[in-house]
């Protein structure tokens, strides 16, 4: 199954795309995750794109389309993957028509006094990427992943200003992809203002998947 996962930061893209491909059996690609890993071990990838990220701003489109086409390229993508984080704008959505062809677009919806609170509150694995959150779904020892044991830490981009920065970004260049992939027959939405569990369940019906 080829399939994006859409949404506002901070609908649960990167939990639920995690729990989707786990459950499907097909690979998770998180360009929000490979520009992380890239800066992280200070490669030029990463020295491009440090400031742009932490500041919430789009990486450019050929660049981010590149790396994508490359990675979809490797060999566990070729009987499915889950996008989580790309397509991010137009030009990307139809560059990606042009080498891919998709089964589904699922659009997780949650309204924006959810997302900034999930957002304010967000730990991420420096080590292995897993998602927590403060009061929501907090680590069972504060700053220690459960999954491996790195330490968690906030996100640059989770900071107040970068958050407004990275919503607005949203509705200016990622929102009009909705209508794009409704008028394509994809569009999936799917509620996702409770927890990761309900909008798992709400993701297998929205695809005609048994629960
Ligand atoms: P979010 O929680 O905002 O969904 P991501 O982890 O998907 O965060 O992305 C983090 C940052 O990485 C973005 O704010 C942006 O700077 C960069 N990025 C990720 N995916 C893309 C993309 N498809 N196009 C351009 N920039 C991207």
């Amino acid at each position: 199954m080829k399939l994006i996962f859409l949404g506002p930061p901070g609908a649960g893209k990167g939990t639920l795309a995690g729990l989707a491909a786990k459950e499907l059996g097909i690979p998770q690609v998180s360009t929000g995750d490979i520009f992380r890993d890239a800066i992280k071990r200070g490669t030029d990838l990463g020295k491009q794109v440090q400031a742009i990220v932490g500041r919430g701003d789009l990486v450019p489109d050929e660049l981010t389309v590149s790396l994508v086409r490359e990675r979809l390229a490797a060999a566990d993508a070729a009987k499915g993957y889950i996008l989580d984080g790309f397509p991010r704008t137009i030009p990307q959505a139809e560059a990606l028509a042009g080498f891919q062809q998709l089964d589904a677009a699922v659009n997780l919806l949650a309204s924006d006094d959810v997302v900034v609170l999930r957002l304010t509150g967000r730990e991420v694995c420096r080590s292995c990427g897993a998602i927590y959150h403060v009061r929501n779904i907090p680590s069972k020892v504060k700053g220690v992943c459960d999954r491996c044991g790195g330490p968690t830490y906030t996100r640059d981009d989770d900071k107040l200003e970068s958050i407004r920065n990275r919503l607005e970004v949203y509705r200016r260049q990622t929102e009009p992809l909705i209508a794009f992939y409704r008028e394509r027959g994809l569009l999936r939405d799917v509620d996702s203002s409770t927890t990761p569990e309900a909008t798992l369940a709400g993701v297998r019906t929205a695809l005609g998947l048994r629960g």
